[in-house]
């Protein structure tokens, strides 16, 4: 069996960052007795030329430093300031400058060189993510023959948007290094094929098999999932003392997000308020729960989206507020994973309504923690991943605050036997195509790429 060998921006060491890529990938390296490499989270000066190895997880755990100016221009420039905002098109964000370039070149190239005396020849290698598109070309670069993929976790942006990248061939020849291209959805191969069609020295072989700039690569749609048992296990033995009390016994509807702009947050408020704005009654009856990390601070973009949601959610209570209730509640800080889930289950709504996400696995698991007996209801963004998947939530288009409303309404007025049906659809759909179900579907595809 070939030994997994798995190359991502972060690896956790000690307190795991939140965020949908350590949760699937810690699922998939226990499994595999697998290497995970990549940045310790920590700057230095003078960073070593050696990876250095972390004892104490279920599999080998390596890391490196990297310089503050490496990590500014690499990853808070062109990861988050130039791939990540066109990605989610948002273009308009993107701030272009040459040294992130250079940079995020610059490391990519670092990473492979630390990485390549550490590889053995069955390895399976499977980089993530889009900070590290380059990898696998400069692997190559150093003689590695070792099948390579790379799973892309958030969208991949059609030809309009790939057109403002300030290299957007170097996009598609970084990608053609690659054995297998993952995508989350059949939208993002898509946008893929056109792109790279518009973009690049393209031939489409067949539905998943392409030639760039000469070489073949394949590609396949990997739905991610998460680990949909333990999660389930979590909600249920979730604390009474860790709910949430509210003096009216208003209804909560749960929103659960990093602070990014892709994720849709002052539109759900907007939303939220032309609900209460059309209809008084609702007054004390319901209220939205809003948790959201700050996250990417240094990040001009972030600040912005912080002080926005900040002022909307004040104008918002100082509204519609009462001695008794707050309508919106916002946290800012991340919530313990047992908390989260007795919160998602309490929760009568769960609000997923990002402009754009990869797939966005608060869905799944406000699926997971609801009580079958009793299930809330899940309204879903139309531009979430998940909505390819999870057909039998209220799909929405998060632009819209009339439609998003109307959702909520229905989703407060709606039965026990209606809410139990599309429960049940939803819940089969997370248990079957779970990270275990992922992973697994990834590495055969990965296998067969170079048969
Ligand atoms: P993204 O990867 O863009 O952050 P996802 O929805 O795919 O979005 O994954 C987010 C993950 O981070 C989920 O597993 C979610 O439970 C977790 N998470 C998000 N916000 C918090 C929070 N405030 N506290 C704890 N975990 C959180």
């Amino acid at each position: 069996m070939a030994r997994l060998v798995a190359v991502s921006n972060r690896i956790p060491l000690g307190d795991s960052p939140s965020g949908g890529l350590v949760v699937a990938l810690e699922d998939a390296l226990r499994t595999s007795g697998g290497l995970w490499v990549g940045f310790s989270g920590e700057t230095t000066e003078t960073p070593a030329d050696d990876l250095t190895f972390h004892e104490g997880a279920a599999f080998g755990r390596a890391s490196f430093d990297l310089t503050a100016e490496d990590h500014d221009s690499y990853y808070l420039g062109f990861s988050n300031s130039v791939l990540w905002p066109v990605c989610h098109g948002r273009a308009d964000l993107m701030r272009i400058l040459p040294e992130y370039l250079e940079g995020y070149r610059r490391v990519n190239e670092r990473i492979a060189r630390l990485l390549v005396p550490h590889l053995r020849e069955d390895d399976h290698i499977w980089v993530q993510d889009y900070q590290l598109f380059p990898l696998a070309q400069e692997l190559r670069k150093l003689g590695v023959t070792a099948p390579i993929g790379h799973f892309l976790h958030i969208p991949f942006p059609g030809p309009t948007d790939c057109g403002t990248l300030p290299n957007p061939d170097e996009l598609f020849t970084w990608l053609s290094y690659y054995d297998l291209a993952g995508f989350q959805t059949q939208r993002d191969l898509d946008n893929f094929a056109a792109s790279a069609r518009s973009l690049s020295d393209f031939a489409r072989l067949s539905d998943n098999h392409f030639r760039i700039a000469g070489r073949d690569m394949h590609t396949g749609v990997f739905p991610i999932g998460i680990d949909t048992e333990a999660f389930i296990a979590e909600a249920q033995a979730a604390r009474e003392e860790d709910r949430m009390r509210s003096l009216t016994g208003a209804q909560i509807m749960i929103g659960v997000d990093r602070l990014d702009y892709s994720k849709g947050i002052p539109q759900r408020f907007r939303a939220f308020q032309a609900l209460l704005d059309g209809d008084p009654s609702l007054t004390e009856r319901v209220m939205l729960l809003q948790i959201a990390p700050p996250t990417r601070e240094a990040v001009d973009a972030y600040q912005q989206i912080r002080e926005e949601t900040e002022h909307l959610a004040g104008r918002i209570n100082g509204q519609f507020a009462t001695v008794n209730w707050t309508p919106i509640r916002f946290i800012h800080r991340p919530i313990p994973r047992n908390e989260l889930a007795g919160l998602y289950r309490q929760a009568r709504i769960g609000l997923v309504t990002p402009l754009a996400d990869g797939m966005n696995l608060v869905a799944k698991e406000y699926v997971a923690a609801q009580d079958p007996a009793d299930p809330g209801v899940l309204i879903l963004s139309r531009f979430a991943g998940a909505a390819e998947q999870l057909t039998e939530a209220l799909i929405i288009n998060p632009h819209d605050p009339t439609e998003m409303a109307q959702a909520m309404h229905q989703a407060i007025d709606m039965g026990l036997e209606e809410r139990q049906a599309r429960h049940a659809a939803l819940l089969r759909c997370v248990m079957e195509h779970d990270v275990g179900w992922w992973s697994r579907a990834y590495l055969d595809a990965l296998a067969h790429a170079r048969d």
